[in-house]
This record gives structure tokens, C-alpha cells and sequence, in this order.
């Protein structure tokens, strides 16, 4: 299949591009789609072939469900049975980087939550990703727009390395500022459970709400492989080619003691600028240390560097597992497949 590829320019072409984008959709076809936390692959959430198409495309398992799009917070109204907690959330957090579960109304198929009788809903912030499905006219279901397994897109180009060829079109709307995959929070009961960490953090939460709680897969390394309430979290993923070795070390000189003692030729780390002068291999910059938003930023990218460079092993510092680097920790114990060494 050829694949149109259409870059956000601010210029006039931009509307009939859109229009044409969300065309595809509502006719079943797959557009990818850039979005403030990592490109999506959005298909018609109202249709079985198209949410297939989705699976096929990534190599995705049938079930993992997909996350359900839509333009205004209040559109969930179609689609779920909401709550006033849902809405009270809505009011603080939406449009934004939160998927809320709910359970979901009979037009929504199941073929699009993997049997569930829930769906997950999302109001993108990202103008582009709104527009899309505001043309589209349709929710739009929508994964990570990367192959099943490997690291999530944050720009076009990953888009284009793993799904050129197999889609209709991909929307280029610049680098996804955040760089991690949303917040999904279940609210059954009253209760917000965190099943995916993300930028909307506990602390956030916990503003709305006074019950909210942390679901046992988002931390435990253990449960890399079982059953979570999020199907999607017992996938081994985020995972570049390159083994991930996630550290916990005391402070940076036992983190560069362990990798310069025990890394090898064809090994890499991830480091500060800062730092960069103090190990033996190979360094690939992440930003500040100890800033959250910036290594959130580049760590998908830096993953996928990894590759490219066709690095043996990368080291990473074991991140806190709390607060705004909760997110990190959650998607870092994935990509080293539940394993910590401790140097
Ligand atoms: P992705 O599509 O890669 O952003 O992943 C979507 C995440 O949301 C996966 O971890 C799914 O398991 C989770 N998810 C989507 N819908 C539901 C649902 N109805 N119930 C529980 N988890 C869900
Ligand atoms: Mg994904």
C-alpha cells in the first residue's frame, strides 16, 4: 500500500489534508496521527474491520484494547456510561494527556476493547489530533503507531520506520512534546486506579478525588508477564533491540563505578552532558539529570537510537518509582523485561 505522508506546514494546503486525513478514517481506513503524548494509529472506532486493521498493522494481540478518541471531553457521553467524577476530571484534566475507563455503550464494538465490556476514552490536547477527529466525524481508536513490542513513536519519522507501507497516510505534526503514553486511570466505584502512569501524576489526581490508588502492575517488576486490569501492561514492551539494563544505584559515581566495571565494547548508556566524560562507552544524551519531563521527552527516541547505533546493551539509572518519574520507572522496568541490577 502506498502510504501518503503530509507534514503540518500552517499553510493553506493544511485543511484540505485534514479533510482528507479524516475521510480515511470514516472510511475505515488507518491514519497515523501526532498527538502530545506519542503518535497514535487511529482507525473508526465504530468499525470491527477498521479496529482489525489496527491489530494487523502493529502485530498487536486482539486482546490488548485500544484507546477510544474523541474531539470534546463531553463526546465520551456517546461512547461510555460517564460519571460526575468524569466530568469533574474532565474540567481539570482534559483536553490531556488521561484516558479514563468507563463502561461503554453498545455502538462502541468490542473488537475495539478486546472483549471488554469497558472502553477507554481520551480527549487529545495536540490542536492537530483534534482536527483529525473533528474531520473524521467518528471516535477515533487509536494505539501507539508503532510495530507491537518495539519503543513508541515521538516523531514522524519512527512513525515512518515502522509503519510506511502499511497505513494510508501519516499526519506529521512535529516532535510529541511529552513523550510518554497517557494516564489511564479505571474510576468504578468512586475510586480512581492508575493502570498506566503518565504525566497526569497520583499527586494531580489526588486534587479531583481523595480515593486514588496505584495499581500493583504499574511498579511491580513481577508482574511483567501476569494478568493486569490493563491487558496491555503484561506485554513485555517498550523494548528496543538492544538489551535494556536498568540499574539502581545510590548516587551517579556507583552508577558509572557499575557500567565502566562491568559494559563492553558495543555497550551504551544513558546519560547526562553533564556526565558524559565519565564513562567508557558510549553515551546517549538524555537532558537534565533528574528532570522527568525532559527524560520522558527523549526516551523512546533514545531507545530507538540505541538501534540504530545496533548498541549490544544500553545501562539506565533506575529512576525513582513515585511522583512525575513514575511514568519513567513504569515504562523502563518493561523495556529491561522486570530485571534490576542493583550496582
Ligand atoms: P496504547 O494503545 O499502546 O496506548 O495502550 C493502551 C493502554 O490502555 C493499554 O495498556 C491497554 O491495556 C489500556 N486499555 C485500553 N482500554 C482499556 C480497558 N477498557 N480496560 C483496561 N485497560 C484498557
Ligand atoms: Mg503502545
Amino acid at each position: 500500500m502506498e502510504t501518503i505522508i503530509y507534514k503540518i506546514c500552517g499553510g493553506e494546503r493544511d485543511r484540505e489534508m485534514l479533510e482528507l486525513s479524516g475521510k480515511i478514517l470514516r472510511d475505515g481506513g488507518l491514519v497515523a496521527i501526532p498527538t502530545e503524548t506519542v503518535y497514535g494509529l487511529g482507525a473508526s472506532a465504530l468499525s470491527v474491520s477498521a479496529a482489525e486493521k489496527i491489530y494487523a498493522a502493529k502485530g498487536r494481540p486482539s486482546d490488548n484494547p485500544l484507546i477510544v478518541h474523541v474531539a470534546e471531553p463531553c463526546d465520551a457521553e456517546l461512547f461510555a456510561y460517564t460519571t460526575p467524577l468524569y466530568y469533574r476530571l474532565a474540567e481539570r484534566f482534559m483536553p490531556g494527556p488521561l484516558t479514563v475507563i468507563m463502561p461503554k455503550r453498545d455502538v462502541i464494538p468490542e473488537a475495539v476493547t478486546g472483549g471488554l465490556d469497558t472502553v477507554a476514552i481520551r480527549c487529545p490536547f495536540h490542536s492537530v489530533a483534534r482536527d483529525i477527529i473533528r474531520c473524521a466525524g467518528v471516535p477515533v481508536a487509536a494505539p501507539s503507531a508503532n510495530r507491537s513490542g518495539s519503543p513508541s513513536p515521538t516523531s514522524a519519522a519512527h512513525v515512518i520506520a515502522d509503519m510506511l507501507g502499511r497505513i494510508d497516510m501519516i499526519v506529521d505534526g512535529g516532535d510529541s512534546e511529552i513523550g510518554v503514553e497517557s494516564t489511564v486511570i479505571s474510576i468504578a466505584d468512586g475510586i480512581i486506579t492508575i493502570l498506566r502512569p503518565g504525566a497526569v501524576t497520583e499527586e494531580m489526581l489526588s486534587e479531583v478525588c481523595d480515593r486514588v490508588v496505584i495499581d500493583k502492575a504499574v511498579t511491580d517488576p513481577e508482574s511483567v508477564g501476569a494478568k493486569p486490569a490493563s491487558p496491555g501492561m503484561k506485554y513485555k514492551h517498550y523494548a528496543p533491540a538492544a538489551e535494556v539494563i536498568l540499574v539502581e544505584a545510590d548516587s551517579v559515581d556507583d552508577f558509572v563505578r557499575y557500567v565502566n566495571s562491568n559494559a563492553s565494547d558495543g555497550d551504551g548508556v544513558f546519560a547526562s552532558m553533564a556526565e558524559m566524560n565519565d564513562f567508557n562507552v558510549r553515551v546517549l544524551i538524555t537532558g537534565e539529570v533528574g528532570s522527568a519531563a525532559e527524560l520522558n521527552h527523549s526516551l523512546f527516541s533514545l531507545l530507538r537510537e540505541a538501534d540504530d547505533l545496533k548498541l549490544r546493551r544500553v545501562y539506565i539509572r533506575k529512576p525513582p518509582a513515585w511522583g512525575e518519574h513514575l511514568a519513567l520507572f513504569n515504562r523502563l522496568i518493561r523495556a529491561a523485561a522486570g530485571k534490576i541490577e542493583k550496582a
